[in-house]
């Protein structure tokens, strides 16, 4: 689009960015324009830019309404952030502070202002608007999370409904309405409700790509791997379990293993609720253990990543939930862990409801999120067909796409499984008859005689696991059926039938037993990156603490990203990065320039010093090197160098190489050390991963790198010779 010009120019001065996202700019060029709008974007698709970079080009003062209050005070500081005047104005504010900014805006000194329903149409606020609209002018009424005002929607607000009174009142402003919710009947109902005109409407798409999917069975140990997950991934997480019980054990237990993570429920008095998650908003919690109450109205764009340790109720839940996983564009992971006896608490659940229809519609919707999760299709293809968008599929960043799963023919274990539910006579439920097929002796078939049966212990070839899973395929594709009264019998139908008299085959996916590898697991040297990054975090917290405002305010997580690996020399470079707005350069510049700069002069010393072959040791080895001597530990040295422990023990190994005294039984035992050494006599001097992959889990990287040193010290002693 030609039109508008200085766009793109606005657009850098204000926030930094160089360019828009689809379908910003048509959008913004159509807000310009004084149309009605109705934006459709998924969750960090940059919904709010499309009413505030018009806000600031066009004449007079947008209100922007928004149901919660956090998410306003969110919306604003980032905006002032940015140097835009923006303020807001609800129950939280005092009348004192009220006064004072109904004076600026009277002044024209605001270009946006927040504020909440109720008070939009509250007595004494209309008049204020009377005023600024013919002193100044209204520019537009921008309706944020617009499907509070749906009745179909998953969080409808009466105060909305009321909304329509502005249209009423000012005819000629125009209204913006925006969402994140897809479905068909809540952009019908926005339209009618809140009286939109020949409204353009934009809906974007709601693939979005930064994210990693994947779903995991859950098992009795799916507490280790969870555990492992949250190790190996970097940055903030949410985790999200079915019931508070469920979230208190699991904070509990995370607390317990030294991770710092709180609980969110709507048990929890406000108080706790709100200190928790302003500490979580502000990294002084890592992650946050709750329910499906914790999420909507928070803005946090970097959470690395969403783990689904109970399954959702539908897949529009899913989504929702899953996609306050990188708002930021950063790659994220979204996990799933599926469990039958999860699902059967839901089903528990919705078999409370008293309405029969809407029984019928929560469990159809279930059914579509056990689909999801049993799916074998790429996952995104999965979730935008439920969303009526088609994509074709391969998308190479969900586990179905990165490892797909064998599919094999188990017609002949299906026919055993399903005579043998044939010869119980239809009575039993799944455990029985595996205890049939696996021969086992258990009282219950001892008593009804069933080691009699034919079926007995035709099964033993495969495991109880496996006959689990082919069972539930043959519930799922419809083969077999269970009565839901509770007690889960089996029972066969015409299609169980035409498989056992080998009409029909039957096929199941076998998960592969290594798990999928996901884009953003690290190599080694991606680890040197990650180094200058986390003081690039470490920086923009204590910018953020001194100025009591989360991290993600002063700089986005993708904008630290960008300063890693444009290192920018000069404000001028450091202008140029995506995220760095005028008023952000001026303010923080200076700081994160003196920072990259001070760690390409150490890291420079680091590579000249690990190229030369004549062993130098660099200045700051040395300063480990001594502190060493000195009898401190590795986590003592970072702590008083203020470095991470991997640089301390990368600094001790390379020691260890140049022949340096370090007393390495000190650091590992000496049968470590004997196991390390037989191992990389084998596999040579290969990436640490794969060694430590050989060991397994009770060595770890540090020790390993350690024992490398001296490993490396022999061989090359011994080819010098
Ligand atoms: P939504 O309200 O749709 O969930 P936001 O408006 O909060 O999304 O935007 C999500 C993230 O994307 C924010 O961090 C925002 O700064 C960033 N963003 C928005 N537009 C752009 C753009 N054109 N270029 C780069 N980043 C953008
Ligand atoms: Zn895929």
């Amino acid at each position: 689009m030609s039109e508008y010009p200085h766009l793109e120019n606005a657009l850098k001065h204000y926030f930094g960015y160089d360019s828009f996202r689809y379908p910003q700019r048509e959008i913004i060029v159509e807000a310009l324009e004084n149309r009605d709008l109705l934006v459709i974007m998924p969750t960090g698709g940059g919904k709010s830019l499309c009413f505030q970079l018009p806000a600031l080009i066009k004449k007079g003062l947008t209100v922007v309404v928004s149901p919660l209050i956090a998410l306003m005070q969110d919306q604003v500081d980032g905006l002032r952030k940015n140097g835009i005047p923006a303020t807001f104005l609800n129950s939280s504010v005092s009348p004192y502070k009220t006064r004072m900014r109904e004076q600026a805006i009277l002044n024209g000194k605001i270009k946006l202002l927040y504020v909440a329903p109720e008070r939009l149409l509250s007595e004494k606020f209309l008049p204020l608007l009377d005023l600024v609209h013919h002193q100044i002018g209204i520019s537009a009424f921008a309706i944020d999370e617009a499907h509070c005002v749906s009745e179909w929607g998953h969080d409808f607000r009466p105060e909305y409904r009321q909304m329509i009174l502005l249209r009423k009142r000012y005819p000629n402003v125009p209204t913006w309405a925006l969402t994140a919710t897809a479905t068909e009947r809540v952009r019908a109902d926005i339209i009618k409700q809140l009286g939109l005109i020949q409204p353009s409407v934009h809906i974007a798409s709601f693939n979005r790509q930064n994210l990693y999917y994947e779903v995991r069975q859950k098992k009795k140990n799916s507490y280790v791997e969870l555990l492992d997950l949250i190790h190996k991934t970097e940055g903030s997480g949410i985790i999200y379990c079915l019931t508070r019980k469920k979230v208190e054990e699991l904070a509990f237990k995370l607390q317990h293993d030294n991770i710092s993570a709180l609980p969110y429920h709507a048990g929890l008095s406000d108080t706790e609720r709100s200190e928790n998650q302003t500490k979580f908003i502000r990294d002084d919690a890592r992650i946050m253990v709750a329910t499906i109450a914790f999420g909507m109205g928070i803005n946090k764009p970097d959470v690395r990543f969403v783990v689904h340790f109970d399954i959702s109720r539908n897949l529009e839940s899913y989504y929702q939930e899953s996609g306050r996983a990188g708002r930021d564009g950063e790659s994220s992971r979204c996990t799933l862990f599926l469990s039958y006896s999860d699902v059967k608490t839901i089903e528990w659940l919705i078999d409370q409801k008293s309405d029969e229809q809407e029984q019928m519609i929560a469990k159809q919707q279930l059914r579509q999120m056990i689909d999801y999760a049993e799916g074998t299709d790429c996952r995104r293809t999965i979730q935008l067909s439920y969303f009526g968008e088609r994509f074709t599929g391969n998308c190479g960043n969900c586990d179905n796409c990165c490892n797909p799963q064998p599919v094999e023919d188990w017609t002949i274990e299906a026919m055993k499984f399903l005579s043998c539910v044939a010869r119980c006579k239809q009575r039993f439920g799944m455990k029985h008859i595996i205890d049939i097929l696996q021969g086992r002796k258990t009282q219950k078939i001892l008593a009804k005689g069933h080691d009699q049966l034919s079926t007995y212990g035709i099964g033993k070839d495969r495991s109880l696991d496996e006959w689990r899973m082919l069972a539930r395929s043959l519930l799922h594709q419809g083969l077999l059926e269970q009565t839901t009264d509770g007690y889960s019998v089996l029972k066969l139908n015409s299609l169980s039938w035409e498989v056992m008299r080998k009409q029909r085959s039957v096929s199941i996916v076998v998960p592969p037993q290594e798990k999928a590898i996901w884009k953003g697991e690290r190599s080694e040297k991606a680890e040197e990156a990650e180094f200058l990054f986390q003081r690039l975090r470490q920086l923009r917290k204590q910018l953020a603490d001194a100025q009591s405002v989360p991290p993600y305010a002063i700089f986005g997580d993708s904008t630290l990203r960008l300063m890693t690996q444009m290192k920018p020399k000069n404000k001028q470079e450091f202008s140029k990065l995506a995220g760095v707005g005028s008023h952000k350069l001026s303010q923080y510049g200076d700081k994160f320039i003196a920072l990259i700069q001070a760690y390409l002069q150490e890291n420079d010393s680091i590579s000249s010093k690990s190229n030369s072959s004549n062993g130098d040791i660099s200045y700051t080895e040395l300063q480990t090197f001594e502190l060493h001597q000195q009898g401190l530990s590795i986590k003592e040295i970072a702590q008083q160098r203020n470095l991470r422990s991997t640089t301390i023990t990368r600094h001790l190994s390379d020691l260890i190489e140049k022949n340096q005294p370090v007393n390495l039984n000190l650091l590992v035992t000496v049968e470590k050390q004997k196991k390390i050494i037989q191992v990389l006599d084998i596999l040579g001097d290969v990436p640490l991963t794969p060694i430590k992959e050989y060991l397994g889990d009770s060595y770890s990287f540090d020790e390993i790198r350690l024992v490398r040193g001296k490993w490396r010290k022999s061989v090359n002693h011994s080819s010098k010779k």
